[in-house]
C-alpha cells in the first residue's frame, strides 16, 4: 500500500512485496534495463517488439515500477540477473551461454531443434540461470505492469514459494521446472 509519495524524488515509500518490509522503494523494470540495449537493431527503427495478446508494436518503453527495495533489487542482481546478462547473445555476435552449452554437452538433433544435455563442468551455471527465470516471473505476478487488464497469477501457494526461493528462506519451488531455448545465430 502507498504510504507516502516524495515529489521528484525517484523512490517512494511502500512495502517492498519480496521483503514485506516498508521503506524506501526505488525503480524497478521487469526485465533487467541492460537487457533492452541488447536487443535493439541498428535500423531506422532499432526498438524491440513489444507483444501482447491481439496488439504488437515496435517501441522504446520500458517496463518499470516501484516494487522492490534497494537490497532485493540488488540481491536479484547479483543471484542471477548479472550471470545471465554476461551469457547472453551480445550484438557482437558472441554468445557466452551458448558457447559453453555446444562445447561440453552431448546432443540430439532433429529437423525443428536440437536438445542439450550439458556436462556438470561447462560452466553453465544453473542455479543463476533459475534464480533469474524465477525472479522474473514473480516479478510478473507482483504487479499489472502492461497487462492490458491481465496479470500473470501465481496462485498463493506459489507466489509465495518462488518469494521465500528469492530471499534464501527456501528450496526452488516443489513441481516447478524452467526450460531454456537458444535460438541458432
Ligand atoms: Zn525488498
Amino acid at each position: 500500500m502507498p504510504i507516502q509519495q516524495h515529489r521528484d524524488s525517484p523512490s517512494i515509500l511502500l512495502e517492498c512485496p519480496m521483503r514485506l518490509q516498508s521503506g524506501s522503494i526505488p525503480k524497478s523494470h521487469l526485465l533487467p534495463k541492460a537487457l533492452y540495449k541488447t536487443v535493439r537493431g541498428d535500423g531506422p527503427n532499432p526498438h524491440p517488439l513489444h507483444i501482447a495478446p491481439g496488439n504488437w508494436h515496435q517501441s522504446s518503453f520500458q517496463d518499470w515500477a516501484h516494487l522492490l527495495c534497494f537490497d532485493c533489487a540488488q540481491r536479484l542482481h547479483r543471484g542471477g540477473e548479472e550471470w545471465t546478462l554476461r551469457h547472453l547473445l551480445k550484438k557482437d555476435g558472441t554468445f557466452r551461454l551458448r558457447d559453453k552449452i555446444v562445447a561440453k554437452s552431448q546432443c540430439l538433433t532433429s529437423d525443428s531443434f536440437t536438445a542439450y544435455q550439458v556436462d556438470i563442468d561447462a560452466g553453465v551455471d544453473f542455479d543463476q540461470l533459475a534464480y533469474f527465470t524465477d525472479s522474473v516471473i514473480w516479478k510478473g505476478g507482483a504487479h499489472p505492469w502492461r497487462g492490458y487488464g491481465n496479470q500473470i497469477t501465481l496462485g498463493s501457494r506459489y507466489f509465495e514459494e518462488f518469494r521465500r526461493y528469492l530471499v534464501n528462506e527456501g528450496a526452488f519451488p516443489e513441481n516447478a521446472s524452467f526450460h531454456i531455448d537458444i535460438t541458432r545465430p
